[in-house]
């Protein structure tokens, strides 16, 4: 790994904050206001280049790597969190998945639209009977009937899909294969009648960048429009959840490191007993904390990003950064909340906006008590978590 700042990723890092500056912050508390969906701004970020960072430029993506995709995520987090969903629905979960998965067909027809921020993604995985065991709580049947798929039943948390034009869903084809008989589709609920999200209200998070509850009533799949094969969806899922893994860390990071510059700013301006409380030495322990711990989430999701980029098996790598970026946000929120006292509770001030989208990044690509299993059971030689090969479309391209 090379440790050197590299001006590729600096200037990524300041063009993500000048869209920020003139296509986000004038415009968001209007659409806010009119609870209108920014799909405007999120087609501007596809345009900028954000979502195709690690895609090929056989799909309109500038290849220039993951290590980018996580500088961009962590980025966009730091200036407005919410804006970090794209991230995941425009660039990991949903159209890198297609990318790795699918057929050429499938990859030309859905990937280019969804990283241009033309067409929206979603990640449909988590059913009201619990996200942790989504296989094994899984109830969602999809049925073949000739030509199609049909689909009943429903998801919980499913971020995008009031508006989805392109999603992935995961649906048991064989309800009596556990996680065999799982498999992936490519959705299109604007395209096909049965499908019926509801947003889910939640106080704290952004108004239009929403999470739903989803139901399917004889949704209908296209047969060409499934991705792999029967029995693969697990598999697929758990391929998604790497590269989600991925965001999220940084995701995280970038909210650590906005917190950080709160407190940091209000220790040095907040002045209690004659003297600014970051004089205190009990405050400045609190600072030292999150000024190290940052940066070595910000080093762990780095060499996620760099496994990654250089194919080598990223899924230990993926759960450690993960598991340490939210437990490091966790606290950097808790400690900059103390630092401002009764202020943290103003609205004057982002710290509970951003302390919401932690705790959700927190549970969500897998709960720290999931990431622990999956990190302990390596650690014990129970199950190495790098013991599938990695699904790059990249590599099946070299070995075709
Ligand atoms: C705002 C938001 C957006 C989301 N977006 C999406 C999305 O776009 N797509 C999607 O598919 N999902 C999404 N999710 C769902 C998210 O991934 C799940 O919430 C997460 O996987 C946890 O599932 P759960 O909430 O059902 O908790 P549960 O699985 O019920 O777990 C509850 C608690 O029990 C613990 N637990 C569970 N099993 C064990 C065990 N074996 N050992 C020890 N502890 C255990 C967990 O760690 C957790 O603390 C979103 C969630 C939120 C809140």
């Amino acid at each position: 790994m090379d440790f050197s700042v590299r001006e590729e990723l600096e200037a990524l890092r300041a063009s993500v904050r000048r869209f920020y500056e003139t296509e986000i912050k004038p415009k968001i508390a209007d659409y806010e206001s009119r609870r209108i969906f920014p799909r405007d701004i999120i087609e501007k970020m596809g345009a900028a280049g954000f979502f195709g960072a690690a895609f090929g430029e056989d799909v309109g993506g500038s290849n220039i790597g993951f290590e980018a995709v996580a500088v961009i995520s962590e980025e966009i987090s730091r200036l407005r969190p919410e804006f970090g969903y794209t991230m995941n629905m425009q660039a990991m979960t949903c159209p890198m998945t297609i990318y790795n998965w699918g057929t050429e067909e499938q990859v030309q027809r859905f990937v280019p639209d969804l990283i241009a921020g033309r067409a929206i993604g979603m990640f449909a995985l988590t059913e009201p009977g619990g996200g942790s065991d989504a296989a094994g709580s899984m109830q969602t049947r999809a049925e073949r009937r000739g030509d199609r798929y049909i689909l009943n039943g429903s998801k919980m948390w499913i971020t995008f899909s009031d508006q989805c034009d392109t999603g992935l869903l995961f649906a048991k084809t064989d309800p009596n294969a556990g996680h065999r008989g799982i498999t992936a589709f490519i959705v299109e609920p604007k395209r096909f009648k049965g499908f019926t999200a509801t947003p889910i209200e939640m106080r704290g998070l952004s108004p239009v960048l929403r999470t739903c509850a989803v139901s399917l009533e004889d949704f209908e799949v296209p047969v060409e429009n499934r991705l792999g094969a029967e029995g693969d969806g697990f598999k697929v899922a758990m391929s998604a959840l790497d590269f989600g893994r991925l965001t999220v860390s940084a995701r995280l990071t970038g909210l650590a490191q906005a917190c950080f510059e709160l407190a940091t700013d209000y220790a040095k301006t907040r002045v209690v007993g004659g003297q600014p409380i970051g004089r205190y030495q009990m405050v400045q322990h609190q600072i030292a904390d999150m000024a190290v711990e940052i940066e070595a989430a910000r080093l762990l999701t780095a060499k996620t990003a760099w496994l990654m980029d250089t194919n080598q098996p990223a899924r230990r790598a993926a759960s450690y950064s993960k598991y340490f970026a939210g437990n490091v946000a966790k606290k950097a929120a808790l400690a900059t909340a103390e630092i401002y006292g009764g202020y943290a509770l103003a609205d004057e001030y982002p710290i509970s906006y951003y302390t919401a989208y932690i705790n959700m990044l927190h549970v969500g690509e897998g709960s720290p008590n999931v990431q622990r299993i999956l990190i302990a059971e390596d650690a014990l030689g129970y199950k190495d978590a790098n013991r599938h090969p990695i699904k790059r479309r990249s590599l099946n391209q070299k070995a075709a």
